[in-house]
């Protein structure tokens, strides 16, 4: 590979080998922060007998995020979604630790982090590689009275708690001797938020509602209502034109109140506070709830704070900044990766190497598809040239000159987006990283390591009414017969091991034939 790469490639990262060459066939130790999607998809592929691998979270089981919605209303149990970390420690005969701590600070020069146990005692971890995989936490955007009367839909907990809320206020409902209205407030279930999550949970609420509560609540059904509230124009604004009209309208049928175009800005101890966010002169409207479900942004853990404080070149970021091979930028140490929900990926500028690459095309005339023929090499220091995320039939250019082209690059940049907080993502670069840990990190001659990237696999929503709408590389699905068993394959396939797979297919028989578990 062209030298002029080894250059820029050393320019820029200087190598993670400088302590690796000392020969010693010591095994490294490998701590790996987090037992979610991006902590525990690491842990599958890594290899023990390579490493020494540490896993460390205060979380001792993996959670299956896409399905919590389905928690919330009793369609799943917690069985379907949860895994012990046990399962994910040992592969053919070797094994890895792990450790029920929360890390609460990370030493790079020193290469230890701390972390305090259960009953908040301190303890250090040291390491010679540290992946971090901590994910985020909900954002409340320091909304008013959202922390303390929304609840969150983050991990299995927080649906166990929207499920008891809403049986409670329907035991309230059916016991108490309460005025209609207050019956109708009580009854009234919010949601905010029209992504993914939140079409989710309104849509299985639905369906929780039209099955077993008009069933075996007959009385108190009438009084039940739900609202689902969304800021942006649409529903699903991640998925197409489409299938959001296709989501508003099944919707419709379901009954549930789509608010578009409106922000929450307050919540008290029974009502919530909504202003169209187009027209802010409009009254802010006031409507009464029973539960309010938040399910709308993300921000980063404390952990992540305080670490971007102690880098200098970070002290301004409100997210982890790595590089195409997801390693913390701003650190002389080069053993600090980030995967998943924590970070974000800013690769190095291809325009700010013009000279370099002009030189590495090699051609007297710098035109967009001599780039294209190398974007496959060029890819491995600049993932934002990849065909798959520069539309190159649609941007040719001939003929340009240096600035012309540096220009050209620059739009390459700009035109570049970091992987969305998914779990899709975090289980890619999960998967990537293990895959350089085992192949390249180790190797002592100066191979140039590939960049990582993303490649979208589709995005796929359960809308009730055994409905499901999917966004995929090829082609979209409204709804429609098969597209609720579509759904469930998908799932199947994606579970992380054949009792959670198990317990899904269970579940939904029993959801089937006798319907989600209410309250004698
Ligand atoms: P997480 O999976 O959140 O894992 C973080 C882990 O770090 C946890 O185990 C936590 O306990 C641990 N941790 C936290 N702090 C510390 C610390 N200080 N020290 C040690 N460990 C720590 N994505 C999709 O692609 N498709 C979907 O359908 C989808 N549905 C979703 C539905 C819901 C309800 C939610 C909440 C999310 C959904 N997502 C979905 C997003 C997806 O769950 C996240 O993008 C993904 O979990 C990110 O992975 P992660 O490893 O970065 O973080
Ligand atoms: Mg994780
Ligand atoms: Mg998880
Ligand atoms: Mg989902
Ligand atoms: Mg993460």
């Amino acid at each position: 590979f062209s030298d002029i790469f080894r250059k820029i490639k050393y320019a820029c990262e200087k190598k993670w080998k400088s302590d690796k060459n000392n020969g010693e066939k010591k095994k490294e130790n490998v701590v790996v922060l987090g037992s979610g999607w991006g902590g525990i998809h690491f842990m599958l592929n890594i290899d023990f007998e390579k490493y020494n691998v540490t896993l460390v979270s205060p979380r001792n089981y993996f959670t299956f995020t896409p399905l919590l919605p389905c928690l919330c209303s009793g369609t799943l149990s917690v069985k379907s979604c949860k895994e012990n970390v046990k399962n994910f420690l040992k592969k053919n005969n070797c094994t890895s630790n792990y450790l029920q701590y929360e890390c609460t600070d990370i030493m790079y020069n020193d290469k230890y982090i701390i972390c305090k146990d259960k009953n908040d005692k301190q303890v250090k971890i040291f390491y010679d590689y540290l992946v971090i995989a901590v994910g985020a936490k909900s954002n409340s955007f320091n909304i008013k009275g959202v922390d303390k009367y929304a609840f969150f839909v983050k991990d299995i907990e927080d649906a166990l708690k929207i499920r008891n809320k809403f049986l409670q206020n329907l035991e309230k409902c059916k016991i108490k001797n309460y005025s209609e209205e207050k019956k109708k407030n009580l009854l009234h279930i919010v949601v905010v938020g029209g992504g993914p999550t939140g079409v989710e949970v309104a849509g299985e609420f639905a369906d929780f509602v039209n099955k077993e509560i008009k069933n075996k609540y007959k009385n108190i059904y009438p009084y039940i209502s739900i609202s689902i509230i969304e800021s942006g124009n649409k529903l699903l604004p991640t998925f197409t034109e489409n299938i959001s009209n296709f989501t508003k309208n099944n919707f419709n049928i379901l009954n549930i109140n789509v608010y578009t175009n409106y922000c929450v800005t307050e919540i008290d101890e029974y009502y919530f506070f909504i202003q169209s966010s187009l027209n802010q002169n409009e009254k802010k409207k006031k409507i009464p709830y029973g539960l309010i479900i938040w399910a709308s942004g993300i921000k980063q853990t404390i952990l992540i704070n305080n670490f971007l404080k102690k880098i200098p070149e970070q002290v301004h970021n409100n997210i982890l900044n790595v590089n195409s091979h997801l390693n913390v930028i701003g650190l002389n140490t080069f053993n600090i990766f980030a995967i998943g929900d924590c970070k974000i990926i800013k690769p190095l500028q291809l325009h700010k190497y013009t000279y370099e690459i002009i030189n590495f095309l090699n051609t007297n005339n710098l035109n967009s598809n001599c780039l294209k023929l190398k974007s496959k090499e060029l890819c491995k220091i600049f993932p934002q040239v990849s065909e798959n995320k520069w539309d190159y039939f649609n941007n040719k250019k001939d003929n340009m000159n240096e600035i012309e082209f540096e220009n050209y690059l620059h739009k390459i940049d700009l035109n570049y987006k970091t992987p969305s907080p998914t779990a899709q993502n975090a289980k890619q670069e999960a998967y990537y990283l293990s895959y350089i840990f085992n192949n390249y990190l180790q190797n002592k001659n100066n191979v140039l390591i590939p960049s990582f990237l993303d490649t979208w696999k589709g995005s796929l929503a359960y809308i009730g009414n055994h409905q499901v709408v999917a966004h995929l590389p090829f082609c979209e699905i409204k709804g429609g017969l098969f597209s609720f068993t579509f759904w469930r394959i998908v799932y199947i396939q994606l579970l992380l091991t054949w009792k959670s797979r198990l317990h899904f297919l269970l579940d939904t028989f029993r959801t089937r034939f006798y319907g989600r578990p209410v309250p004698k």
